[in-house]
């Protein structure tokens, strides 16, 4: 069905979907002066990027690592959010130190007789655990709307569902675990996470960071928090589980917050990867694209990678290797 695309080079491009990844692919596509349309139909799909804790986080893991391409991301994250910020008069963007307790004087031990293997660039040590500095939290919900507004008032975006019979230049596809129910994407190895998350009222979790325990909780505005989030591979409706939830409790309960009101649940699907590194490219083939396969680290990879995205469109400068779909070259042979 997807194979009678024809490139229309005066037509504009298309972006398909709206989320934290189309949102930010269009911000660029404007900076670049590529003129585009962008989509998205909330009547048949749903967003991960409402759903979303939003944390950005240079260390990861129980070893303390840094994450994947740490610098370079961290190095554009917070001029991009705060210029952002600026043009769509809102605010999202919330540095915030996050607190890393130690579980238990065992981990605090073995983590002291790691201390010369890990790189401490983004850490400071105290007897009760660590604080990483340069995180914080992204309202990816609040940028996606305000995004929308921005772009309505343009005349760029419609609430409307692809179809193959509309004319672009090339078209974009920004679709989140959809993705894997397109033809064109069926073949790629998508590794879907479905997630939930809590908002709740109290007075006992801490306004000044964001807590990271075997979960997270991190403060919004008056006595309003988030916990979060649980991970299931196994189904992947928008639907609020029993399970879950009790889960997200008992995180709770694990941090201290014993006395709560719950407010409001999201639920989302993080469009992850089997080899945990995003899909973004053009079709070998075909006048269509990818920007997708962001995970659970969407607030983090999307902007550093709309901005690489954009610059091979341009033809400035290829993607690496590992983040293009060239790497899956193989499945798109005619
Ligand atoms: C519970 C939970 C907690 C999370 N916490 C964090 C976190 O702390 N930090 C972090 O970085 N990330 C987090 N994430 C992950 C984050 O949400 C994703 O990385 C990011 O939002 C993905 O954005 P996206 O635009 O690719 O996908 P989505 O947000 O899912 O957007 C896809 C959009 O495409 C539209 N669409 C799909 N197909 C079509 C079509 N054919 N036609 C028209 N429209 C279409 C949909 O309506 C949707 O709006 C979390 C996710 C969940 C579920």
């Amino acid at each position: 069905m997807y194979i009678g695309f024809k490139v229309e080079k005066n037509k504009p491009y298309l972006i398909v979907g709206q989320g934290l990844a189309g949102s930010i692919l269009a911000h660029h596509f404007l900076a670049a002066q590529i003129p585009f349309e962008i989509w998205d139909d909330s009547t048949t799909y749903f967003t991960s990027s409402h759903a979303a804790g939003g944390i950005f986080n240079p260390v990861t893991g129980r070893k303390l690592e840094k994450t994947w391409l740490a610098e370079a991301l961290f190095d554009y994250l917070p001029a991009f959010y705060t210029a952002l910020e600026q043009r769509l008069e809102t605010s999202f963007y919330f540095p915030m130190p996050l607190f890393r307790p130690f579980a238990n004087a065992e981990m605090r031990t073995w983590l002291e007789d790691r201390k010369a293997q890990i790189d401490h660039n983004y850490l400071e040590w105290t007897s009760a655990g660590v604080w990483v500095k340069q995180a914080g939290w992204v309202d990816a919900s609040k940028l996606v709307l305000a995004s929308r507004d921005y772009f309505t008032h343009l005349g760029l975006f419609h609430e409307r569902a692809f179809s193959p019979s509309e004319r672009f230049a090339k078209v974009i596809f920004c679709e989140g675990f959809h993705g894997q129910n397109n033809p064109l994407w069926a073949n790629l190895p998508f590794l879907p996470a479905k997630g939930e998350l809590l908002i709740f009222q109290s007075q006992q979790a801490s306004k000044e960071y964001i807590l990271s325990k075997n979960g997270f909780i991190l403060p919004l505005k008056d006595d309003q928090f988030k916990v979060g989030a649980t991970y299931r591979w196994d189904e992947f409706s928008n639907e609020v589980t029993a399970d879950a939830q009790a889960e997200l409790r008992s995180k709770l309960i694990g941090m201290g917050v014993t006395d709560q009101m719950a407010m409001e649940t999201r639920v989302g699907v993080r469009p992850a990867t089997q080899d945990r590194r995003p899909f973004i490219g053009m079709h070998p083939h075909l006048p269509v694209g990818i920007f997708n396969g962001f995970g659970s680290k969407g607030v983090s990879l999307i902007p550093y990678f709309a901005r690489a995205f954009v610059r091979e469109i341009q033809g400035e400068e290829e993607l690496p290797f590992d983040v293009s779909i060239r790497r899956f070259a193989h499945l798109f042979s005619l």
